[in-house]
């Protein structure tokens, strides 16, 4: 399979850089696969799982909310979060969504529930990308 370079970026080290075969990622209205030739394009990401196929394995890993640009040598995504299964703090997570589901059920502004969405959703994803990868 053709592979193209693939770079994701948080604001606080570069996640991953190297050649890939694939990359699935969490886009606002569902996931995108971009494989080496894709057409250039720019698109926001959403919190959900992130799959990168490198060598013939899958990696899934929690991506946040930021954004991508597939470009015709190289995919770049920036997120403001992106981490390993093995780096997720389940216990986080889960106080992150009790906290946003505390704030919701408290039904305040529009922007306030809007902020509280967005926490849940991150929280949601965290804990389905650790349950996917809990090693016995
Ligand atoms: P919290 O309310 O727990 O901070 P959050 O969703 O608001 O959760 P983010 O803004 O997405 O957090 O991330 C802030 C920083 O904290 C990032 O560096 C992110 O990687 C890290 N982080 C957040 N939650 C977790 C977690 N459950 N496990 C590991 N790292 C986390």
């Amino acid at each position: 399979m053709n592979k193209f370079f693939l770079e994701i970026i948080t604001p606080e080290k570069t996640f991953f850089r190297g050649e890939v075969e694939s990359v699935n990622i969490p886009s606002i209205g569902g996931s995108c696969t971009i494989l080496a030739g894709h057409q250039p394009m720019v698109f926001a990401t959403e919190p959900g799982s992130l799959l990168i196929t490198a060598d013939g394995v899958t990696r899934e890993a929690f991506m946040s909310e930021g954004f991508v640009e597939v470009r015709p040598d190289e995919t770049v995504a920036f997120s403001e979060a992106v981490e390993w299964p093995e780096d997720i703090n389940e216990r986080r997570a889960a106080e992150a969504r009790e906290r946003a589901e505390e704030q919701l059920r408290r039904n305040r502004s529009a922007a306030e529930y809007r902020l509280n969405r967005a926490a849940l959703q991150r929280a949601f994803a965290r804990l389905r990308v650790k349950n996917h990868n809990h090693m016995e």
